[in-house]
Parts: structure tokens; C-alpha cells; sequence
């Protein structure tokens, strides 16, 4: 049997090489045929929940006539009118309002700002170019601040709804345009929902060197570098290098054991998504080679290993270990139990505390927080083959 270095085919995958949907496990023992390898490449790795192009919102077609763009909120596209009416009732009707309401007060509070000046500053400025950075020190701006948190969510709904990259790459920008101006922690909701975004567009070495950059703010004694890289940024624009293969890294090991513990839920599971996503493609490229050499006696690997060595071309990543990426899985369960016992068994199963939250309003926050975070968070957990067992065989082993 030929061998197959594992590690540096893993390694050779890039974000959007990246599998979630297509090399799922059980759908191989489903298509052991072989028809797989002609209809699909299996290594291509297709996310299907991520179009490129746009499609309609509806039915998911492409018309060779083209699609219409709302023209309220351009983020949904469609084949024709009945199209556009069917997805407006069911599901667009309110992104696309929040959307369209939130741009205009965006819009409303910048040109508000522009003639007001900042802080104990008495002269008028461009506020967006000199004040980038310390957005959070002016009352001014809390308005402006909060319209453009809603306008990001906002976007963040639209693009959950039709799967488009471009819906997603604006909801990234308007986060990112708003993260450029406040580097305290006042904008709290729009830094955690940066790594879900990404997480979304598949780029996960970009979403630990987010994480990475947020986990270290608060011991960075430099502030006023900080200040500057914000400044001499451009709205939209990522701030800080963005690391290759960076996804393999632990979070913790810069860390003593007791700060990890103090580390918030929203980025806590943004870290386990990416390692679960990690182990998953992994164990799935593990098993399609063993379904190819058992079903084919190793005559189609011919068929893969072309492929597989296009990418061992591109790049190669050593000492991976995978199970140390295991073992950080394991940790972050554990500290994820110990921030907020409630999260976990929520991503599992969210329909104990839906009922509860419909039937008694009032929730204590630890519950409120693990139901907020399923909207964000299970969209994408749901389409890792694997992690629901991973996740429920850790639960079952505490109780
Ligand atoms: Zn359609
Ligand atoms: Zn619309």
C-alpha cells in the first residue's frame, strides 16, 4: 500500500480547499462505488454552504438570463418576480428592512458627527481619520457606534439566509470599518462577531489571528502602537498581520492555565469551532483513503493522488500534530464547561432552553448568553461531520 503522509495533506489544505460538507464520512460509506471520485472531486473541497457567485435566494438557481438584485438592500438575488416574492414573505421581509434602516442611520450619524467636535476638542474634524482608534472615549459617538453594531448584524443575518460571499464579505467589512475606530472594548458585540464571520467565509488562520490579537489587547502595554495601526488604517481593512497555517496554533500556550478561564464565551467557541473543523477534515481524508484502498484495492488512488499532489505542491506545513489538536479540543470543552456550564449541552441540543425562554421571559445571563450564542454559532457547528458526537460524548462523560 502506498503511503500516504497524512500530515502534509492536511497541511496542504487551504481555507477555502478547506471540506466541511463534502468530505463528510458518512456520505462516503453511502457512495462507496466509486461514483464519488468521478462526480466529485473529493479533494477539491467544495463548501457548499459558501457560494462564490449568487444565486437565486429561492429555488438556488442561476439563470442564463441573469438574476435581479433587491434594490432595497442588495443582498439578495433572484430568477424572477415570483422568486422574489416567495423568499421576501418567508424570510427577507426583516433583514431587508433592518438592513435598509440601519444603512440610513449610519449614514444619518456620520454626517452628524462630521460637524460635531470630539471630546474636549473644541474645532470641528474628520472625526473617521483623526479619531480612529479612540471611538469608545467620545459620547458622541455611541450613537453612530451602535448603528453601525445593528447594521453589521444585520448583514450578518442576510448572509446566514442566502450563503453568499459577498453578503458575507459586507458584513465583514462594516464589522471590520467599525472595529478600525475603537480600539477599548466598547464595541464589544462587533469584535465577537468578527471570528464567526470569518469563520463563515472559511477563513480560519485569519480568525485565530483575530482572536490571538484580542486575547493579547489587554496585556499589550504598547497602546499607542495600537492607536496608530488604527489610525493608519483605511476603513474595511484588516489591522493587523494575518498569520499562515495559524489555525494549528494553541491559544493557551501563551497563557497560564488561570487566564484561560477568564477568556469570553463568543471567542471560546469560535477557537473549538476551528479545531473541530480541523480534526474533522482530517479524520475524513483519513478514512476516504482507507474506503479508496479497501473498495479498490488501490487502483483509483491513482485518481486521488493527483490531486492530492497539486496541493502538497503549494506549500507544506511540519510537525503537525493532530493529537495535540485532539488534546486542545478537549481543553476548550473544559474551559468552556467552566465559563459557562450551559453552552455546550445549548450547541447540542438548543430546544430545552428555547422552550424555556418562550414560556419564563426572565433568564439568568448565563443562560440568556448560551442561547444567544446558538444563531451565531450552530449554522456552522451543524455542518462539522462529527463534532455533535464529539461534543455529546464529552457531556456524557461528565454526567
Ligand atoms: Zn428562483
Ligand atoms: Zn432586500
Amino acid at each position: 500500500m502506498p503511503a500516504f503522509d497524512l500530515f502534509q495533506l492536511l497541511a496542504s489544505l487551504s481555507p477555502e480547499q478547506r471540506v466541511v460538507g463534502e468530505l463528510n464520512t458518512e456520505m462516503l460509506n453511502d457512495q462507496i462505488d466509486g461514483s464519488l471520485l468521478d462526480d466529485k472531486p473529493m479533494y477539491e473541497g467544495k463548501n457548499p454552504f459558501l457560494q462564490k457567485e449568487p444565486w437565486c435566494a429561492n429555488c438556488h438557481s442561476r439563470p442564463d438570463a441573469g438574476l435581479l438584485l433587491c434594490s432595497h438592500c442588495s443582498t439578495a438575488w433572484y430568477c424572477n418576480k415570483t422568486c422574489q416574492k416567495i423568499h421576501f414573505r418567508a424570510h427577507h421581509k426583516s433583514i431587508c428592512k433592518d438592513i435598509s434602516k440601519h444603512q440610513h442611520s449610519v449614514k444619518q450619524e456620520a454626517q452628524r458627527l462630521r460637524k460635531t467636535p470630539f471630546g474636549t476638542d473644541r474645532a470641528r474634524q474628520n472625526v473617521f481619520e483623526t479619531q480612529a482608534g479612540y471611538f469608545s472615549q467620545g459620547e458622541q459617538t455611541d450613537h453612530y457606534m451602535s448603528a453601525r453594531e445593528s447594521l453589521t448584524q444585520s448583514y450578518f443575518d442576510a448572509a446566514l439566509d442566502v450563503h453568499i460571499q459577498s453578503v458575507w464579505e459586507k458584513a465583514l467589512f462594516e464589522a471590520l470599518a467599525t472595529f478600525r475606530l475603537d480600539v477599548a472594548a466598547d464595541a464589544e458585540e462587533i469584535w465577537f462577531i468578527i471570528p464567526y464571520i470569518l469563520l463563515y467565509l472559511d477563513r480560519d488562520d485569519d480568525v485565530l489571528a483575530f482572536i490571538r490579537h484580542l486575547t493579547q489587547v489587554d496585556a499589550e502595554q504598547n497602546m499607542e502602537e495600537l492607536v496608530r495601526r488604527h489610525i493608519e488604517s483605511h476603513e474595511g481593512e484588516w489591522i493587523f498581520p494575518s498569520e499562515k497555517d495559524c489555525r494549528f496554533l494553541d491559544i493557551f500556550e501563551q497563557r497560564s492555565n488561570a487566564n484561560d478561564y477568564s477568556l469570553p464565551i463568543h471567542i471560546l467557541v469560535p477557537l473549538l469551532l476551528i479545531k473541530l473543523r480541523l480534526v474533522a477534515t482530517y479524520d475524513s481524508i483519513k478514512k476516504a483513503i482507507e474506503v479508496v484502498f479497501e473498495t479498490t484495492g488501490g487502483q483509483r488512488i491513482q485518481v486521488v493522488r493527483d490531486r492530492v499532489t497539486d496541493m502538497l505542491m503549494e506549500r507544506s506545513l511540519q510537525n503537525l500534530n493532530i493529537d495535540a489538536q485532539r488534546e486542545q479540543i478537549d481543553h476548550l470543552m473544559e474551559v468552556i464547561d467552566m465559563v459557562n456550564p450551559a453552552v455546550l449541552p445549548t450547541m447540542v441540543d438548543p430546544d430545552p432552553l428555547m422552550d424555556r425562554f418562550e414560556s419564563q421571559r426572565e433568564m439568568p445571563a448565563h443562560l440568556l448568553e448560551a442561547l444567544e450564542n446558538i444563531p451565531r454559532c450552530n449554522p456552522c457547528f451543524n455542518r462539522i461531520p462529527g463534532a455533535r458526537r464529539v461534543l455529546a460524548r464529552h457531556l456524557d462523560r461528565k454526567k
